[in-house]
Order: C-alpha cells, then sequence, then structure tokens
C-alpha cells in the first residue's frame, strides 16, 4: 500500500461537458484548444524540465458554479518531446512539497504544467505555435452517476470522475484534499500544425497527446495554494 489517502470523495460539482469546435479560432479566445494562453502578471509560459516551451493544449475559464475553482481559468500545458505517466511522490501522508516541480522518475521535473489563476485578464502576445487552435464550448449536462458511482467518460468540467480504476484521493502539500474538476478521456488527442516534430508515443504523426493517452483526471487544491497546485491523475 501507499499513502494515498481513501477519504470519502467531497460532493459532485455541477457538470459541464467541454466541446471542440471547428477551427480554425483566428483571434484569442478563453476558452480554446492551442491558441492564446491568458496567463496572469508575471506568469511565464511555462517550460518543460528539457528546456522546450510546453505546448499549450487547452484553456478554459471555470463557471462560477463550480465550487471553489468558480472564477478561475484553467490552463493544460504538456511538453512535445517528452509524454509518460504522472507518478505522485509522497511524504509524510501528503504530496511531497511543491509537486508540480517535483522530480518525476527518470526525469528531473516534470513534463507538464497545469495551472489555476484568478487574474489573468489578457491573452499572451504570442499564440501557441503547435497544437492548432480552435474553439471550446462549455454546455451544462445531468453527469447522473452509475450505481458503481462512475460518471460520463467525455471531456469535461466537473461532475463525477469515470474512473477506469479504483477511485483516487490526493492530499496537496498544504494539508488540503485535491478535489476532482476535469477529466480528459483516455486516449484525447490535439491535432497540429503540418511539419513539426512527431511527438514520442503518440498514436498520430499529426497529434499530440497527454499522459501517454492515459485518461486524465484533474485533482487541484481547493485552498490555491499555488497556481500549479494540481495534480493529474493518470489511469488507464
Ligand atoms: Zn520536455
Ligand atoms: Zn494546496
Amino acid at each position: 500500500m501507499d499513502e494515498r489517502g481513501a477519504g470519502a470523495q467531497p460532493v459532485a460539482l455541477p457538470a459541464y461537458v467541454i466541446e471542440v469546435g471547428d477551427g480554425p479560432l483566428d483571434r484569442p479566445a478563453r476558452d480554446s484548444v492551442g491558441g492564446w494562453p491568458f496567463l496572469d502578471d508575471g506568469q511565464e509560459w511555462p517550460a518543460c524540465f528539457c528546456g522546450e516551451k510546453l505546448a499549450l493544449l487547452f484553456q478554459l475559464d471555470v463557471p462560477a458554479d463550480l465550487g471553489p475553482f468558480g472564477g478561475d481559468h484553467l490552463l493544460v500545458f504538456h511538453c512535445r518531446a517528452h509524454n509518460d505517466a504522472s507518478e505522485p511522490e509522497y511524504a509524510g501522508g501528503r504530496l511531497v512539497p511543491r509537486y508540480w516541480d517535483a522530480p518525476q522518475s527518470p526525469y528531473p521535473g516534470p513534463f507538464w504544467r497545469i495551472l489555476l489563476q484568478r487574474q489573468a485578464t489578457l491573452p499572451a502576445a504570442e499564440a501557441e505555435p503547435s497544437v492548432c487552435a480552435l474553439p471550446l464550448t462549455l454546455r451544462s449536462f445531468a453527469d447522473t452517476p452509475s450505481p458503481r458511482g462512475i460518471g460520463a467518460q467525455t471531456f469535461k468540467l466537473g461532475g463525477t470522475p469515470s474512473w477506469a480504476q479504483d477511485p483516487e484521493s490526493h492530499t496537496c502539500a498544504c494539508g488540503a484534499d485535491l478535489q476532482y474538476l476535469c477529466q480528459v478521456p483516455e486516449g484525447m488527442d490535439f491535432a497540429v500544425r503540418p511539419g513539426l516534430p512527431e511527438q514520442p508515443y503518440s498514436v498520430r504523426a499529426d497529434t499530440y497527446g497527454m499522459f501517454l493517452g492515459n485518461e486524465v483526471y484533474l485533482m487541484a487544491c481547493p485552498a490555491h495554494c499555488d497556481p500549479a497546485a494540481v495534480w493529474p491523475v493518470n489511469q488507464n
């Protein structure tokens, strides 16, 4: 057994399916695949441990009714050159301090960055160069869990995760219990511009994926102890 807690899951948040629109998106939008990231003042475009600028896979404004995350802006970045599964590092019953920067064996640091920020009002001057920019739309839906407590297996915000394995709970380094916020379905990929280097282990040459195509459940710190205090749970 590892040190992960198995505490009760918090009450499910309202649910929104995230729909990827037909592109291309030719101007900044707060809800987008690729596109122009809306970053807080002083927040640099994040980089991988390998030095590559991380690719902006998607970003969106979290609706006001999504509990402690209402009004946040969520941004999900992932390396083009590194594609692996995440592995949580625990110490003393909590994720290690600054787990968002902690080594990811065999790597000296993480190959992704997930941000929840509250002050981003302006788009970056530069658009994400690799991932094709597409609009995103959020549509409210009833994510009624199955008798086993499993929600819809789709790209969604809030609702109930469709755990591919046992439900996971994680405790932030600050002591707060991380709360599930967003699910990216297994095998989801994002179209990239022609002629770019391929991502290792990606299913197709012209798309980038995340975490080896695992289903991803983003669990975020409800105390907002750091903009990067989000753990991407991987299951398949
Ligand atoms: Zn990298
Ligand atoms: Zn925290």
